[in-house]
């Protein structure tokens, strides 16, 4: 997961002069306790820098100019401390071009009734400064996110620390570049789009490359890089020899170890986070990628297969917003009809992501029906149980519409030994009858992101800030 890292967010807190020097020291010292308070909790997962008090028109147009310079801060974050006239808000707010969040909070959390008298009353009036600004970003559409709270709490924090997650994906949103290693399946309908459209939209970058581009990479890569990656996978990974002898085994690992060599390297030197494969474009190639692209999506690059690359960049930008955590690419496989059991097993030819899995993953070789090549390699798991979000994205002709569900994952417990792909289960909300059919009325795909990390609040909100149309299913 590279270059996220290092993203912080301004504290911006509001007030104005009317109650004199004495009253903003006091507003200084409170923003400080909060400061420092938030990030000494340790739920948020970026760093809160504290600037100079908003308290007229040049000075929050300049704190807004310098965010959107600053490739570091991912974000604003602004406290009506008092009541903070919202006019001298507007123009620096219509330049801000980066997420914002209003925390509609409190110095005290409780009203002290035995002292509060009129100075009190003046220097704590968030509710009244609330109001006023919340008045113009609801004019100027600026889609922020509010979240209203006393700030030492736990909860109010939770919520601040997944918006973090949505504005630095948000921000990252316009870093991600896919690799297209062949074209769309052919005859598939759901996988296309348009990709100029994304670009404008989404800030996604979307490149074509023949295959014979990669395996010019493959072909340079060596026995000796191949022997060291192998040793590491002996260390993270079971290994399952099946009905192949141990040389036919390691034969068919080993070429894949060579594929994630050389598509790292590729992507890498292309500056790309996100890329797809097709089976039916391997020219060139022994075996579909397999075990390769899962040890990629463990990395943290976005990835979908047949050359779906809206959905590879879902994938990027969700693993993004997630840190990686349970988050990958999914397809809608078989559907379990019994009654009170209704589930969907999920899975894919061989890329099922390992951020997903429950046990330890172990290698097989198995004979792949489709793309005409030899056995494959590829990681064999359980997935996770959990409660998450399974995102589509599709293209409508006239916009992109984003689909979101909410699953119940749970750990397989029958064994399917005659499986040789990691497997996921997962119950869908509200039910299975009512979730399937707004799934399919409103042509969700059937390649998806599912995260176990993130929650259909923090899609939401990325929908929002890029005017993305959505439904929830929950
Ligand atoms: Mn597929």
């Amino acid at each position: 997961m590279s270059a996220i890292e290092n993203k912080e967010f301004w504290f911006v807190v509001g007030s104005q002069h009317l109650y004199g020097e004495e009253t903003l020291a006091e507003v200084k010292n409170h923003a400080k306790t909060i400061t420092d308070a938030l990030n000494e909790s340790g739920v948020l997962p970026y760093p809160v820098v504290l600037q100079d008090l908003a308290v007229n028109t040049d000075k929050i147009t300049r704190i807004m100019k310098e965010v959107n310079y600053r490739d570091e801060v991912a974000g604003v974050i602004t406290w009506m401390h008092t009541f903070s006239p919202a006019k001298m808000w507007i123009r620096g707010t219509k330049l801000l071009q980066k997420p914002l969040l209003h925390l509609a909070t409190q110095f005290n959390e409780s009203i002290p009734w035995e002292s509060i008298d009129m100075d009190f009353m003046n220097l704590n009036q968030s509710a009244h400064g609330d109001r006023e600004y919340g008045f113009i970003n609801a004019r100027l559409n600026k889609k922020n996110k509010v979240v209203v709270g006393y700030w030492g709490r736990a909860e109010v924090q939770k919520q601040i620390a997944d918006w973090m997650n949505v504005a630095v994906a948000y921000m990252e949103s316009f870093e991600i570049k896919v690799a297209r290693f062949g074209d769309n399946m052919r005859h598939v309908g759901v996988t296309e789009g348009d990709k100029v459209e994304a670009q404008i939209q989404f800030g996604w970058t979307v490149d074509y490359f023949g295959i014979g581009d990669l395996v010019h990479y493959v072909n340079a890569v060596n026995d000796e890089e191949v022997n060291a990656l192998f040793e590491e996978y002996t260390k993270l990974y079971a290994f399952d020899y099946g009905t192949y002898s141990k040389e036919e085994w390691e034969y068919s690992v080993k070429v894949q170890a060579s594929y994630e060599i050389a598509i790292k390297r590729f992507l890498e030197e292309g500056g790309y986070n996100a890329f797809t494969t097709n089976f039916e474009d391997l020219y060139g190639l022994k075996q579909l990628p397999g075990l390769a692209v899962q040890r990629l999506m463990a990395h943290g690059y976005g990835f979908a297969a047949e050359g779906d690359w809206k959905t590879a960049a879902l994938d990027r930008l969700l693993k993004v917003m997630s840190h990686n955590q349970s988050t990958g690419f999914m397809e809608d496989y078989i559907y379990e009809l019994a009654t009170g059991q209704e589930a969907i097993l999920q899975s894919h030819m061989l890329e099922v992501d390992p951020t997903l899995a429950s046990n330890k993953p172990k290698i097989i070789v198995s004979p792949l029906g489709i793309g005409n090549r030899e056995d494959p390699a590829r990681l064999v798991f359980d997935g996770k149980a959990g409660e998450g979000v399974v995102v589509s994205m599709a293209d409508f002709g006239t916009h992109y519409k984003l689909l979101i569900n909410e699953v119940a994952a749970s750990e397989p417990t029958v064994p399917a030994p005659k499986l040789p792909v990691a497997r996921m289960l997962w119950e869908v909300k509200p039910n299975f009858h009512d979730g399937v059919k707004a799934w399919v009325e409103n042509g969700g795909g059937h390649h998806t992101v599912v995260s176990l990390n993130l929650t259909t609040d923090q899609i939401v909100s990325y929908a929002k800030l890029v005017g993305l149309e959505y439904v929830v299913i929950k």
